[in-house]
């Protein structure tokens, strides 16, 4: 993987290819779910002939994997040989995912090759904001911990004065080369050091991950600690798919093993810059294949070449998750978070936002507000949402302390609970 990050684009396909009908031509003999599934879109095994090919495929739904469950698995895997995870979902849906071995030890690679382009190096300490960690319980799985790959936690479950203090003392005996989170809780830890006044967390890298890193707390993350964040686009179903370099300009799409699509609504291709429904083809998981399937997330390709030289093509901003879109009267959707994006670079003395939709014209925006927020601003703020969802919309503010995170450690900012079905 080192290697092939510098291939050119062609090189790169031709990867893909050889995966691809690597993996077509075993879910023919070894997976009745897919066969079934072509055969019913009029789909012979000889109709896949190049690259292209794949968006004569379905697009599979997370909806389809939840009623269809171990249906999708390839005959000859049995569960108990595989590594089994239920990904948390924001939306709450939970889904079982089966992967091969082989198919983890490759998304290890990938994400151990990202780390690096941070600055960090195999072995090096790390330091990790993170909600409900896995600790090492076992002798000898503190033992490997310790010698493999050391660790530090901050939970950020229960970010306190303390914890963080302790956090910052733990950092000074083991001097981690990276900090490494959720991006909301990179962000509440910078906002507490920098508080605190904190000095010893000094990174060589930081990496942002699991979550959409916005502007402004990319920009809070970068003063205090000195570093330029390093951003991660993926899903757990099919691990990490874009990855931003240390040229900050995009995140390169991990396409060795991946087939990315931007689509329209029409299920037409997305032209570059413009954005899309992404789905995403894993060549490399044979016990559960994944075929096109629907992140649900919404993002750009970009057809410039990066500086650094690598050949992995570039993608741009992930608008956010569907679910965590708004609805207006007409029907069309709104990214909640470029709303979260603009009122708080427009309106003074917003520190957070989040906003609930709970139908078509009822909102409540749970605000965590900085000293200068007042009437004025609470009017800005209710005729930006007026102008975008009616003047006739209900607006319920609420001041909070703090926006809460879910159970899986991430945090939403946008929850959109209109019933559209
Ligand atoms: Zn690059």
């Amino acid at each position: 993987m080192e290697e092939t990050q510098y291939y050119s684009q062609q090189k790169l396909e031709a990867i893909q290819w050889s995966r691809l009908q690597d993996l077509w031509q075993f879910i023919w003999r070894h997976n009745d779910f897919y066969r079934q599934r072509f055969l019913a879109c009029g789909l012979q095994e000889q109709d896949l002939r190049s690259l292209d090919d794949v968006r004569k495929l379905p697009v599979l739904t997370k909806k389809e994997i939840r009623s269809q469950g171990s249906a999708l698995l390839s005959n000859g895997f049995r569960q108990n040989n595989l590594l089994h995870f239920k990904t948390g979902g924001s939306t709450g849906k939970a889904l079982d995912i089966f992967i091969t071995e082989e198919c983890s030890e490759l998304r290890n690679a990938c994400a151990r090759r990202h780390d690096r382009w941070t600055g960090w190096e195999p072995g090096e300490p790390i330091g990790a904001a993170w909600g409900n960690p896995k600790l090492p319980k076992s002798f000898r799985a503190k033992l490997i911990d310790n010698c493999v790959q050391p660790f530090i936690y901050l939970d950020t479950m229960a970010v306190t004065d303390q914890s963080v203090r302790q956090f910052a003392k733990a950092w000074e005996v083991k001097k981690p080369t990276l900090l490494f989170g959720h991006a909301h809780s990179l962000y509440l830890l910078a906002q507490q050091v920098d508080t605190l006044k904190i000095k010893s967390i000094q990174p060589v890298g930081i990496l942002s991950t699991s979550m959409m890193l916005l502007p402004h707390e990319r920009a809070v993350i970068e003063k205090v600690f000195k570093r330029k964040v390093t951003d991660r686009y993926g899903c757990e179903e099919v691990s990490l798919i874009g990855c931003e370099c240390e040229k900050h300009d995009g995140m390169h799409m991990n396409i060795e093993h991946l087939i990315i699509e931007f689509l329209r609504e029409d299920g037409s291709y997305a032209a570059p810059g413009e954005p899309g429904r992404i789905v995403v083809t894993d060549l490399m998981n044979k016990a559960m294949p994944f075929i096109r399937y629907e992140v649900e997330d919404v993002g750009v390709r970009l057809d410039r070449k990066c500086s650094c030289g690598r050949g992995l093509p570039l993608m741009g901003k992930v608008n956010g998750r569907v679910a965590d879109f708004l609805i207006k009267s007409d029907g069309s959707r709104v990214a909640g978070i470029s709303l979260i994006e603009n009122t708080l670079t427009d309106i003074n003395g917003i520190d957070q936002m989040q906003i609930v939709q709970y139908s078509i014209n009822k909102f409540k925006l749970n605000i965590v507000c900085g000293v200068e927020f007042g009437c004025s601003q609470a009017g800005q703020l209710e005729s930006y949402f007026r102008g975008i969802f009616g003047s006739d919309i209900i607006i319920e503010l609420q001041k909070i302390s703090e926006i809460k995170a879910e159970k899986s450690g991430k945090y939403r900012f946008s929850i959109c609970q209109v019933n559209t079905l």
